[in-house]
């Protein structure tokens, strides 16, 4: 497959604009040699318009013909082989293991929702059947189904080339629900957009749906994106990124004329709540295991842990923890941007006055930052996401004041309880609290890593998403791209 540099129009490939950008090597910052177009507000229109015209076939395609598409485009996927290998490495700097791995799963991701719509039982169809002797008045048959919303604008984040991205959750999702997708390729990876987003147009042409249920448009900028989300054409918003990037997006989308549900999947800091039992029988094992969560991919996931919550009396294990990241490599950013990123975030928490930096570099690295309660709350900055391998320890006097700390604390994908069964017994009024702030309440273990599975919950409370009624992993997805509508009498 030869890398085009165009946007994906349906089943054309255009490049009318004047403003180019070149793929970066994360590693060395080399500039790969394909050249990209921007897209024009034109193609964007085009897409857009092809989306309309293919909704009205594509949503009455029977469930059986939008799963062979689904499958199709596994297929397709796998078809590129190597190259797909290479190119997202190169692009994101994430070893050859990681990207395989995220390939499997994102296929697995694929197949999951072509089976799940294979069977009917997804429409949710609820039936009242009808009582024609009711008096006073008779009651009709009613029957309640879902449908598809509409064309739907994806956005992917960097950190996850090919699982939350062209052919991620949230494409796939709205695919299956039977909504046309325009997808905004991430600047930080085209090459691997390219390849991925031909892989879906030749999916679409070879399983026969119709031409403009799949584009993809390269931008660096920010303006073609704002206004694939404000223009009256797109029916809902998917987007995984930064809170900057969601939230300028959801603000563009409650502007507009026409409300639409915008799903943005935001950071979050995942705290890791740890007790006395579970540090004494765990030992230095705990520190290790927790050492390695925080630098897995460079500390480059939604899910990363970085927050710790503990009572003052446990405070030895942070000196314990931060000895392990002291040991730890920095490891290569995805790109310059984050890596600026964390610099700026790192050196606010080692120069600000509520914080105590307990690792030993003087410069960013792995790190780990202790604060209170009460700065935390008085100084909500040092809670701010810093996308790397970076957390901070919120020490508590008491469990009464680990609660009242979690009362006031901004939503979350995730939290963790380490506890022994000892530990646990007194936390009930603690983890009800927390359950109030997170998408998925983990015991004894560590937040990065996402199964892929129907109860999984990838969301949670503002500002961790834009809606904690959804989740953005796993065949439960699918609903955020659909309506109930009721059928009466028919
Ligand atoms: P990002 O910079 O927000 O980029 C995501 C996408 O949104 C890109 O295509 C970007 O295009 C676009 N974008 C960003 N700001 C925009 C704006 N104001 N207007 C229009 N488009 C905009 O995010 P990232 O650096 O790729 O990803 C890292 C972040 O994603 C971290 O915070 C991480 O926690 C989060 N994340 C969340 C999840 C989750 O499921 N909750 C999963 C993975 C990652 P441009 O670059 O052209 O602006």
């Amino acid at each position: 497959m030869n890398l085009t540099g165009k946007q994906i129009i349906g089943f054309q490939t255009k490049a009318a604009g004047h403003r180019n950008f070149q793929g970066i090597q994360a590693t060395t910052g080399e500039v790969l040699p394909q050249v990209f177009v921007e897209a024009t507000d034109e193609e964007a229109n085009e897409a857009l318009a092809k989306a309309t015209a293919a909704f009205k076939v594509y949503r009455n395609l029977s469930d059986a013909q939008r799963a062979n598409f689904l499958n199709t485009i596994a297929e397709e996927i796998l078809a590129i082989g190597n190259v797909l290998i290479q190119t997202a490495c190169a692009e994101s700097g994430l070893p050859e293991s990681r990207i395989i791995g995220e390939r499997g799963r994102t296929i697995g991701q694929i197949q999951a929702f072509a089976n799940f719509i294979s069977n009917p039982s997804w429409k949710r169809e609820i039936v009242d059947e009808a009582m024609p002797e009711r008096q006073p008045l008779p009651k009709p048959r009613l029957v309640q189904k879902q449908i598809p919303l509409g064309p739907t604008v994806v956005f992917g984040a960097s950190n996850f080339p090919l699982a939350f991205s062209v052919a991620g959750g949230d494409t796939l999702s709205a695919l299956a629900a039977g909504c046309p997708v325009v997808f905004k390729a991430h600047p930080a990876h085209p090459n691997t957009c390219d390849l991925v987003g031909q892989a879906i147009q030749k999916a679409a042409q070879k399983s026969g749906m119709p031409d403009g249920t799949f584009s993809l448009l390269h931008a660096q900028g920010h303006e073609i994106g704002g206004y694939l989300v404000k223009h009256a054409i797109t029916k809902a918003v998917a987007f995984t990124g930064s809170y900057r990037g969601g939230k300028a997006l959801f603000d563009l989308a409650v502007r507009r004329e026409v409300p639409i549900p915008v799903y943005a999947e935001m950071g979050s800091i995942n705290p890791v709540y740890l007790f006395s039992e579970r540090i004494a029988s765990q030992g230095e094992g705990l520190a290790d295991a927790f050492s390695q969560s925080i630098c897995l991919g460079v500390g480059q996931f939604c899910t990363n842990p970085g927050l710790i919550v503990l009572l003052e009396k446990d405070v030895a294990f942070l000196t314990s923890l931060a000895s392990k990241l002291d040991a730890m490599p920095l490891g290569t950013f995805l790109t310059a941007g984050i890596k600026d990123a964390f610099s700026h975030g790192w050196n606010t928490l080692n120069h600000h006055p509520a914080t105590t930096r307990l690792t030993a570099s003087e410069i960013p690295a792995p790190s780990l930052f202790s604060t209170t309660v009460r700065e935390a709350i008085a100084y909500p900055e040092v809670l701010e996401e810093v996308f790397g391998p970076c957390t901070v320890a919120v020490v508590c006097k008491d469990l009464h004041e680990m609660i009242a700390f979690t009362e006031q604390m901004p939503g979350q994908l995730t939290a963790t309880i380490q506890a022994e069964p000892t530990d646990l017994a007194g936390l009930d009024e603690l983890i009800d609290e927390v359950s109030q702030k997170v998408g998925r309440i983990l015991l004894n273990g560590f937040p990065t890593g996402v199964e892929v599975s129907p109860a999984m919950v990838h969301g949670g409370p503002f500002p961790a998403t834009s809606d904690a009624r959804s989740t953005s992993v796993g065949t439960e997805a699918i609903y955020r791209f659909t309506r109930p509508v009721c059928w009466q009498n028919f």
